[in-house]
């Protein structure tokens, strides 16, 4: 099934083409670094982390950049509460950022650029954006004039009118227009500033992501990604002064992904109901909270509980056990077999069983969902269901009996080498859960265990070594000393 796509500009599914063939240029806006991170950033990197898995798999190259913003009021207001500079704590907090992007295991991003490493670019901008009538200077400031562009509104579907009705305005003596948003603001005393033909003064948030998208990427992207609650005013202004800018498309496929909420609220750092990622992960494992934003469609609020964690918690449980079935059947682990990075036809063999034309259909399923505008949620129902269908044969086969036939065993391996492929794609299950279970004490207490077994063998007292190794045992938890160091599971 070709790849098809909702654009929040057409608000429709479209077949996928990229401006280049067989390349993709993806931008997704990023955090602007005043706080640690909460579970509301991670959405956008998990779910776009997932996009750029399977479109490499389809075998395009995809650059990928998400954007930092470290300069803003939200910066300058929490760098004076705290006694730093804003430098510091944009540095200290992308840091937080980086270091969750990391847990969550969001790897495809190739470029995070920072907003005040690219000043210049903005300013180029700015003084196009006048040149040809779109923006003007104002005390110090510069506006874009959204009456000198007649498709604003276009990519929320509304008239300017209606936008500044819905919309907190700032107000402002300065502007032509009530609607007209600052590119560059005039910096007050004590506040970081960047010369500028206009005075010292920083830019606005908006012309930051058109500045450092387009630079990296070209003037038209492919996919511009970002959370619900930045089409408007972010990514409607950012269009706006990049096509008034360039004359060009700036984006092919504008991609929006649904909030979080909890009960009916949404969750929001305005409101003050979010959760610190750093809290979450001493209750819940980081791959329990991929699973669980990956588990709706992406267009869809994610629904966020303490119960639904748990939940999700307990069906990785059913993989996790799988695993240790499959090292016992199989005699190695399921995270040493290697997925393969691009997408080839299943060989079922001839003539081929019932089990693998099960696996066969099972994977049809998942990758046609993920074609399907990248249906995770649907996705993940086939995965599943193969868990289901391969736990079956090994059960309908007595594959851990020693009666066992060889030919079944190699028919399993192949199922399961399918899952291995398949949940890769959605970032599941590269490496082993860190508490065989989602309990962040029980691991840090292993990980104590671990350390002091260590320490007992470096210091030559081997009969202490053996000992927690055979106390352990005893409460059927298993040590393995890996290459990597020393793991553990339950036995
Ligand atoms: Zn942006």
């Amino acid at each position: 099934m070709p790849l098809r796509v909702y654009n929040t500009l057409t608000r429709q599914k479209e077949e996928f083409q990229t401006v280049e063939p067989g390349k993709v240029r993806m931008y997704v806006c990023g955090p602007t670094v005043y706080k640690p991170s909460h579970i509301g950033h991670m959405v956008g990197p998990v779910i776009f982390d997932t996009v750029k898995r399977f479109l490499t798999y389809l075998g395009y190259q995809v650059t990928w950049v998400v954007n930092i913003t470290d300069v803003d009021d939200k910066l300058i207001v929490r760098a004076r509460e705290l006694g730093t500079t804003v430098k510091e704590l944009a540095e200290r907090m992308t840091a937080d950022y980086l270091d969750c992007l990391k847990k969550l295991n969001v790897t495809g991003i190739d470029y995070m650029p920072r907003a005040t490493e690219h000043i210049p670019e903005m300013i180029e901008i700015m003084r196009g954006l006048i040149a040809k009538g779109h923006a003007y200077a104002s005390g110090g400031d510069v506006y874009f004039d959204v009456t000198s562009d007649p498709d604003y509104g276009k990519l929320c579907n509304r008239d300017p009118d209606q936008l500044e009705a819905g919309a907190r305005i700032e107000v402002s003596d300065k502007k032509r227009n009530p609607g007209d948003f600052a590119l560059w603001k005039a910096s007050r005393p004590g506040e970081p500033s960047w010369d500028s033909p206009w005075g010292p003064g920083r830019p606005g948030w908006h012309i930051e992501c058109s500045a450092m998208s387009m630079k990296l990427l070209g003037q038209t992207l492919d996919i511009h990604g970002g959370g619900l609650d930045l089409q408007f005013p972010h990514h409607e202004n950012e269009l706006a002064q990049s096509e008034s800018y360039t004359g060009q498309p700036f984006v092919r496929y504008w991609m929006h992904n649904g909030l979080l909420k909890m009960g009916q609220t949404k969750m929001a750092g305005s409101i003050g109901n979010v959760v610190n990622i750093a809290d979450l992960l001493e209750k819940h494992s980081a791959e329990t909270v991929r699973l669980l934003l990956l588990s709706t469609h992406y267009r869809s609020p994610i629904e966020y509980s303490d119960e639904r964690l748990a939940e999700v918690g307990r069906s990785l449980g059913h993989f996790y056990r799988f695993f240790e079935r499959y090292q016992r059947i199989c005699g190695r682990s399921f995270y040493e077999l290697a997925a393969p990075t691009r997408h080839a036809p299943f060989d079922t063999g001839s003539p081929p069983s019932a089990f693998l034309n099960e696996v066969s259909r099972l994977r049809s399923t998942f990758l046609d969902c993920l074609s399907d505008d990248f249906n995770t949620g649907g996705a993940i129902g086939a995965l599943y269901e193969l868990l289901t269908a391969l736990n079956r044969f090994a059960d309908a086969r007595q594959l851990e009996e020693p009666a066992r036939r060889e030919d079944a065993v190699a028919e399993f391996e192949r199922g399961v080498r399918v899952l291995r492929e398949l949940s890769s794609l959605l970032g599941l299950f590269h490496q082993p859960p860190e508490s065989g279970g989602g309990d962040a004490l029980v691991n840090q207490l292993m990980q104590l265990l671990i350390d002091l077994r260590a320490e007992a063998r470096k210091a030559k007292n081997y009969a202490m070594a053996d000992q927690i190794r055979q106390r352990l045992g005893q409460l059927g938890i298993i040590l393995e000393d890996r290459p990597g160091g020393t793991g553990w599971r339950r036995g």
